[in-house]
C-alpha cells in the first residue's frame, strides 16, 4: 500500500496484564439508566437508541494515572457522563442476546463527555448530536480489563466523582437495557466488529465540570479512571 499522506495510528486502549486493544468503532446507547432518562426529561422507558463517537476520540488512561483533556471549543456546558463501557472481541450480525457475552472481550470504566448545551440546541432543532457527543477526547478511557479475569459484569456500583464529590453513583443492575439486549439490537442495525466499544449509558447526576477540576470514575470490579480538565 503506498498512501499519499500518513495514515493515523489506530486509537488503542491499554489491556489490565498488558497489550493494547485497537479500537474500531465507538457505539453509545443514549438514556440507558431511568433515572438519568427522567433527569434529561423524559419518562425513563423507550427503545434504545445509538449514537457514535470516533475513534480517535479515545483519550486512555491506564490504570493508576491521571489522564487530561482540554476544555473543548464552542461550549460552556461540558458535561460528565460515567459509563460501563463493553470490548467486543469478536463480531457479529443479529447476534442474539443469550450468545452476547461470547462476544464481548472486555470491558472498561469510560467517561462520555458531552457539550450539553450544544447537544440541546441539536435536539431542540432536530438536528445530529455530533457536535455535542463526537468532539476531540470526548471519550477517556481506563485499562481494559478481559471478560475472562472479571466474569460478566451483571451488577456492581458505578460512581462518579468530581475534586473528590460524588456526584453520580448507580448499579450496573439498573441498565434499562442490558449489555447483551444492547449486544442484540445494535447488530441489527450494524455488523459489530472486533475492535468495537460500546458505551452503555450513565446513571442520573450528570453535570458541568471547568477547568482545573479532577473526574475520578470507578465501576465495582474494574477499577478507576482519573480524569483531569486542562
Ligand atoms: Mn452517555
Amino acid at each position: 500500500m503506498s498512501y499519499v499522506i500518513p495514515p493515523a495510528a489506530p486509537a488503542a486502549v491499554p489491556v489490565a496484564g498488558g497489550g493494547e486493544f485497537p479500537v474500531h468503532r465507538i457505539y453509545c446507547v443514549g438514556r440507558n439508566y431511568a433515572d438519568h432518562a427522567v433527569e434529561m426529561g423524559f419518562t425513563g422507558r423507550e427503545p434504545p437508541f445509538f449514537f457514535m463517537k470516533p475513534a480517535d476520540a479515545i483519550v486512555a488512561v491506564p490504570e493508576g494515572t491521571t489522564g487530561s483533556i482540554d476544555y473543548p471549543s464552542l461550549t460552556a456546558n461540558l458535561h460528565h457522563e460515567i459509563e460501563l463501557v463493553v470490548a467486543i472481541g469478536k463480531g457479529g450480525r443479529n447476534i442474539a442476546a443469550a450468545d452476547a457475552a461470547s462476544h464481548i472481550w472486555g470491558y472498561a470504566v469510560g467517561l462520555d463527555m458531552t457539550r450539553r448545551d450544544l447537544q440541546n440546541e441539536m435536539k431542540k432543532q432536530g438536528r445530529p448530536w455530533c457536535i455535542g457527543k463526537a468532539f476531540e477526547q470526548s471519550a477517556p478511557i481506563g485499562t481494559l480489563v478481559p471478560l475472562a479475569q472479571t466474569g460478566e459484569l451483571l451488577q456492581g456500583a458505578i460512581t462518579l466523582a468530581v475534586n473528590g464529590q460524588v456526584k453520580q453513583r448507580g448499579d450496573l443492575r439498573e441498565l434499562i437495557w442490558s449489555v447483551n439486549e444492547t449486544i442484540e439490537q445494535l447488530s441489527a442495525a450494524w455488523a459489530l466488529q472486533p475492535g468495537d466499544l460500546i458505551f452503555t449509558g450513565t446513571p442520573a447526576g450528570v453535570g458541568a465540570v471547568v477547568r482545573g477540576d479532577v473526574m475520578q470514575g470507578a465501576i465495582a470490579g474494574l477499577g478507576t479512571l482519573k480524569v483531569a480538565v486542562a
